[in-house]
């Protein structure tokens, strides 16, 4: 857990919708010492994992995943809402904490036993990792980690995701 970086996080409630506190990560994002430590600390956690490719959600949660891509020396594999992706897809239903949709990926992004680390910025109710998780179980790739940079423990969206090591920078 990195406190120090808890201070670059704006907290904006009633938003998108009434009742909902949303973690604002562009005030990290734009302090060039706070973005560096949080991908370092998201690296740390990495170090030692074996990883072909690293995964991420759009939007917010490529520029932590494509960060930590390159860092790591993975390939990025994007993971995308309707109608993004240009080739053949899969696709998953999720439910947010605000709202469903649907993910997609392209069906060849993964092969059969690519070791992938799941990277997205914050853990709500795990809705959203869970389904990309049922995507690269699809393509028969191994899930090596999750890693968030936020995690809302009061949300227990860890309890989705209990088959693979979950992991985060910050807790709330
Ligand atoms: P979950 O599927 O409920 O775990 O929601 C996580 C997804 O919703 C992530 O992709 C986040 O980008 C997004 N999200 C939910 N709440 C917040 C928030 O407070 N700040 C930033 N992103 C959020």
């Amino acid at each position: 857990m990195d406190t120090s970086l808890k201070k670059y996080i704006r907290h904006i409630p009633d938003f998108p919708k009434q009742g909902i506190l949303f973690y604002d990560i562009t005030t990290l994002l734009k302090n060039k010492a706070a973005f560096k430590k949080a991908i370092d600390g998201l690296a740390k956690i990495a170090k030692g994992k074996k990883i072909d490719y690293v995964v991420s959600v759009e939007s917010r949660g490529f520029i932590f995943g494509a960060a930590l891509a390159y860092k790591l020396g993975a390939g990025f594999i994007p993971v995308r809402k309707k109608g993004k992706l240009p080739a053949e897809t899969i696709s998953a239903d999720y439910a947010l904490e605000y709202g469903t949709d649907s993910l997609y990926m392209h069906k060849d992004a993964l092969k059969t036993s690519s070791r992938v680390l799941i990277v997205d910025d914050l853990l709500a109710t795990g809705g959203t990792a869970a389904a990309v998780c049922s995507m690269a179980r699809q393509l028969k790739s191994r899930i090596a980690g999750i890693i968030f940079l936020i995690e809302l423990c009061g949300l227990k969206g860890r309890e989705k995701l209990k088959d693979y090591p979950v992991y985060s920078l910050i807790q709330y």
